[in-house]
């Protein structure tokens, strides 16, 4: 199964993309998590990406489309993947369709998940991430057993500097100037699965699991 996994920043992608994998047995490919492995490590590309990533920007397309044309060679993707936070312009969007066309594969669906803007605020200055592993916790909805610790990797639980109010803002109006209109470019394709993205995170999942059964 291919999935894009479309949604503003703090729509909570990452943690239902968590359970997709699981239980659809695939595997998650996030550009934010790409970007800052390579940041961690010190890479060119890192270095390159780290001051659009602080300010909320975007990081330019090309080095994201070249980032991606790697990975989805990967070997590891061959049962199914869900492309979560990419593509997020319609440049990329069309790059993604060539590369796609390249190596003879189609998407089954392109998952919308909705949150108002205030939710999304809220969300975001809560959330906390894991330093080992990336797993990300809210401190009132999703709280960690032990405070400021993973429960899986025991790691050091630390707030994303893109997760403070001034760059939330920009990347709020970022997702609608230069994401939103993919919406509209994958309904074209017919493509597109809307999900209700507030509530439990199980009543969110319940209507994931069953577009996605849809396609099974
Ligand atoms: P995320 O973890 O998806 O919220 O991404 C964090 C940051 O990484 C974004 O605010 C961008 O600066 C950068 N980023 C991630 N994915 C992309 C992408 N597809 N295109 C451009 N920038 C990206």
């Amino acid at each position: 199964m291919r999935i894009i996994f479309l949604g503003p920043p703090g729509a909570g992608k990452g943690t239902q993309s968590e359970r997709i994998c699981k239980d659809y047995n695939i595997v998650q490919l996030s550009t934010g998590d790409i970007l800052r492995a390579n940041r961690n490590l010190g890479t060119d590309l890192g270095k390159k990406a780290q001051s659009y990533m602080d300010s909320g920007a975007l990081v330019p397309d090309d080095l994201i489309i070249e980032m991606i044309r790697v990975e989805l060679k990967n070997p590891n993707l061959a049962n199914g993947y869900i492309l979560d936070g990419f593509p997020r312009t319609v440049p990329q969007a069309e790059a993604l369709d060539k590369l796609l066309q390249e190596l003879g594969q189609e998407l089954d669906t392109v998952l919308v998940l909705e949150v108002p803007n205030e939710e999304l605020l809220k969300r975001l200055t809560a959330r906390r991430i894991c330093r080992i592993c990336g797993k990300s916790y809210h401190l009132i909805y999703n709280p960690p057993k032990i405070e400021g610790t993973c429960d899986v990797e025991g790691g050091e639980l630390y707030q994303r500097d893109d997760d403070k109010e001034e760059p939330i803002m920009n990347r709020l109006k970022v997702y609608e100037a230069q994401t939103m209109p993919l919406i509209e470019y994958y309904s074209k394709k017919n493509l597109v699965d809307k999900i209700n993205g507030v509530g439990e995170i199980d009543f969110i999942y319940n209507q994931i699991q069953a577009v996605l059964n849809k396609y099974i």
